[in-house]
């Protein structure tokens, strides 16, 4: 998996120590361990998903993470990315909507020894009572930025967020320097929607 990143241009050392690290076939299905190493992203359960290796890789690199910042996560998932992100150092706060998901992503964390303030919510709506945050990840995807998560960035804080239509979408980096808002795209992700007051309606 290690190699697969690295040939499509991950070079993130921090990011790579850490993916190397973390036990990926902990946190999918019994049914999916013979995958686990794969780059591809596989079901959770729910109609939900671990992203692929590559996408995690990318989006974590976007974040340009230095150990001790404060990280919100927005959809916990199967808490894999959480792990990295503690793995690195981070102080990690996650959301997800989904009770059952969350308390299985609890339980590996826990198990692997990993601390992450988690909660059930809606994170389009961020989590105000631990903002401000110097990095925001959304490992969903956005029809918008959500307003909320941009007043919930630090001076300097970063935002990394897949925002497109439900087929497709570019993930975008947003920096914020006082006031102003630097914006980065790149085209051609593919994630499961995020649902909530600032995302897409819920389907059931
Ligand atoms: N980061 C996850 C991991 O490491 O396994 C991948 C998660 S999956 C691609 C996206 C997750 O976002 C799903 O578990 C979904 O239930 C969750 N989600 C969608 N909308 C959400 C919202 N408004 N708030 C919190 N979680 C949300």
């Amino acid at each position: 998996m290690i190699n697969l990143i690295t040939a499509r241009g991950i070079t993130d050392e921090s990011v790579i120590a850490a993916m190397r690290h973390i036990p990926r076939h902990l946190f999918v299905p019994e049914a999916f361990v013979h995958r686990a190493y794969d780059d591809s992203a596989l079901p959770i359960g729910l109609n939900q998903t671990i992203s692929q290796p590559y996408t995690v890789a990318f989006m974590t690199q976007s974040l340009e993470l230095k150990a001790g910042e404060k990280v919100l996560e927005v959809g916990t998932g199967s808490g894999y990315q959480a792990a990295i992100l503690c793995e690195m150092g981070a102080r990690v706060f996650t959301i997800e909507r989904h009770f059952n998901l969350l308390e299985q992503a609890r339980k590996t964390l826990e198990k692997l020894g990993y601390r992450a303030a988690s909660k059930v919510g809606d994170g389009t709506v961020g989590w105000s009572e631990f903002a401000p945050f110097d990095r925001i990840i959304v490992t969903a995807a956005a029809p918008t930025v959500p307003d909320p998560l941009l007043s919930q960035l630090s001076d300097g804080g970063r935002l990394v967020i897949p925002v497109g239509d439900l087929d497709i979408q570019e993930l975008v980096t947003v920096t914020k320097r006082g006031n102003e808002f630097e914006r980065q795209r790149v085209y051609g992700f593919k994630f499961v929607p995020l649902v909530g007051k600032k995302g897409w309606p819920s389907p059931e």
